[in-house]
């Protein structure tokens, strides 16, 4: 697609999305170039800039000025680690493309390993951490039940313990560039194409430098992401427990006229029609909220807006999308 404007595309292309990370790049560079020296191929690092408030830009400009082979995106605000990834995947032209973690979470000696597996022929090789013992218990287990959820009310197989570390073919990334939802949680889309995979395993080192960028709540969120994304069997849900309930009323009502009949009327009752009463609001105020869920993703997929706004590009052509590119003014950022 992008063939005329970049004669030469590199092997590989890493992606970084980096929010506010001035404590860890430098440590994240010396790293990287060094396993990238080692492995013989021409290679580019395009960086996404989320908006950070802390000397994040600095440090990539003057990691693009000492070596052009780092590419900086500059985004407009925080717009969020997937929609980071998105715009790593747009701009990149490897033929390979890897997206890693500022923090040296995704250890990149492992691109070796990623690079031997798809020389034989694999489109998509995934790391598949060993143990998630650098993660809290409780991160491990909300993460499991959402995985099984997830496997099982959606079509989309995700493998577990896989994050978004990872080498993808030039034709996975060409299909992943299709995709313009606004909602978007990766690791479904990554697994969705479908292409030839394989995974490798490793273990998950601790964050090198810096505090982590996510808490439960927005954990949460990016799992209702996931499930709302991929599934609408919660829809279904709604439907089958209005149809549990109405048949659970028929019978209590049957008995009532049964108890009417051989013992006569007695009024008492007050307690349990509240409950009822009750209870049926909730379950309908749920089943509202369900529908309110995929209704507001609607809405917001059906604005249209642009995924990402980027503000200034160093070293690197905007691709031919639906983004809005707003170029730097003349002097600014070196
Ligand atoms: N990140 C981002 N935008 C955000 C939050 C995070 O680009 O709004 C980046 C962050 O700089 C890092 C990666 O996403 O490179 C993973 O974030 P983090 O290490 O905080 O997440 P964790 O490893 O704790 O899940
Ligand atoms: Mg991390």
């Amino acid at each position: 697609m992008t063939a005329t404007s970049t004669p030469s595309r590199p092997d590989l292309s890493i992606v970084v999305a980096a929010y506010n990370e001035e404590d860890v790049l430098h440590i994240f560079f010396d790293r990287l170039r060094t396993v990238l020296g080692g492995l013989g191929v021409s290679y580019e690092i395009v960086c996404i800039n989320d908006g950070s408030s802390d000397r994040t830009a600095e440090i990539l400009n003057a990691a693009h000025a000492a070596d052009p082979r780092i590419k900086v995106i500059h985004f407009a605000r925080n717009f969020g680690k997937e929609l980071a990834l998105t715009a790593g995947l747009d701009f990149a032209n490897g033929e390979a493309v890897v997206p890693l973690d500022a923090d040296l979470q995704d250890p990149p000696e492992l691109i070796a390993d990623f690079l031997r597996l798809w020389r034989e022929g694999f489109d998509v090789v995934y790391a598949v951490r060993e143990a998630r013992d650098t993660d809290s218990w409780m991160k491990r287990t909300t993460a499991g039940i959402f995985y099984s959820l997830l496997g099982k009310v959606s079509n989309v197989q995700i493998p577990r313990n896989a994050g978004d570390f990872r080498l993808m073919d030039r034709r996975v990334v060409e299909a992943l560039r299709l995709f313009r939802e606004r909602n978007r949680f990766m690791k479904g889309l990554f697994s969705w194409v479908g292409f030839r995979q394989t995974s490798v395993n490793y273990r998950r080192p601790e964050r090198a430098a810096g505090r982590s960028k996510f808490n439960y709540w927005k954990l949460w969120n990016f799992a209702l992401d996931g499930i709302t994304g991929y599934s609408t069997v919660p829809l279904r849900i709604a439907g089958y427990s209005g149809l549990v309930f109405a048949f659970v009323a028929m019978l209590y009502g049957a008995y009532l006229m049964l108890r009417t009949m051989i013992s006569g009327v007695d009024m008492p009752g007050y307690a349990s029609l509240m409950v009822a009463v009750i209870f049926m609001g909730g379950v309908q105020l749920v089943v509202l909220g369900i529908i309110g869920e995929y209704l507001g993703r609607m809405y917001s997929e059906a604005k249209q807006r642009p995924l990402y706004i980027v503000e200034s590009v160093l070293g690197i052509d905007p691709p031919d999308l639906r983004a809005v590119v707003i170029p730097a003014r003349a002097g600014e950022r070196v």
